[in-house]
């Protein structure tokens, strides 16, 4: 393996880590309140297994060819795969049979082919919620909207191969992330009432993950601060 690429990564890593540690710390948190997950989506298998030997234990990818072809070259490595794309249906059942969770589920049709995929496994799949956070009627609303949130949780602890884990969100472009993450704060409070074993909150990437720790991520999905920016896509 490069060790160009080595110094790289470990250089990107230790950046993150520590901007991690400075927000939990500002927002009085101990530092190992939150996870990072490491976006390697584009990025090859290479890099990930040089990750995984820098102590990341979480990737996450978003599209599911990728995805699948990845988590098999480094079926020998102790990662755990995270799902963080857009779900088609037809591909959910496959996802299911590599991802050890799936961040991005936005209704209730995913839910029964997610169970069948981990049922095929033979594992219990972690489900996130993703909740979206554009404002009603804007055209690019990835995630469920937050008044169907509770129905589809509700829908997922009625299969026994899901876990729900709890939410993921993304910050909307041009809004100030922290607006929207206190937004996702209050959404989340009301979810917890009812789900309450559902703690994960998964928000925050390489330019906002100081917001969302602030308002209460326990999992950051950083790509481009660590392995740097994505090659285009062809
Ligand atoms: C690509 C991606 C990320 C990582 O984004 P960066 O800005 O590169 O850190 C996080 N979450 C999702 C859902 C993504 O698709």
């Amino acid at each position: 393996m490069s060790t160009d690429r080595r110094q790289e990564l470990a250089a990107g890593l230790g950046a993150v880590r520590s901007r991690i540690a400075a927000a939990c710390e500002a927002a009085g948190r101990p530092a190992d309140d939150v996870r990072l997950v490491v976006v390697t989506k584009y990025f090859p298998a290479s890099d990930v297994r040089i990750l995984a030997d820098l102590g990341v234990t979480d990737v996450g990818e978003n599209r599911h060819q990728e995805a699948e072809a990845k988590a098999a070259e480094c079926a020998d490595l102790d990662l755990r795969w995270h799902f963080v794309g857009g779900l088609q249906s037809n591909k959910a059942a496959a996802v299911a049979r590599y991802a050890d969770v799936v961040e991005s589920v936005d209704r209730p049709g995913l839910l029964p082919r997610l169970a069948r995929g981990a049922a095929d496994r033979g594992a219990t799949l972690d489900v996130l919620l993703q909740v979206s956070l554009d404002p009603p009627g804007s055209d690019h609303r990835a995630g469920a909207d937050p008044a169907d949130l509770l129905d589809l949780a509700d829908a997922t602890t009625e299969h026994p191969e899901l876990r729900l884990a709890g939410l993921m969100a993304v910050a909307p472009l041009g809004e100030d992330p922290a607006s929207a993450f206190a937004r996702l704060g209050a959404v989340r409070s009301e979810f917890l009432a009812r789900h309450h074993p559902a703690q994960v909150l998964s928000a925050g990437m390489s330019s906002d993950l100081e917001q969302a720790i602030a308002a209460g991520a326990t999992h950051v999905r950083v790509g481009t601060a660590v392995l740097g920016t994505r090659p285009r896509v062809k």
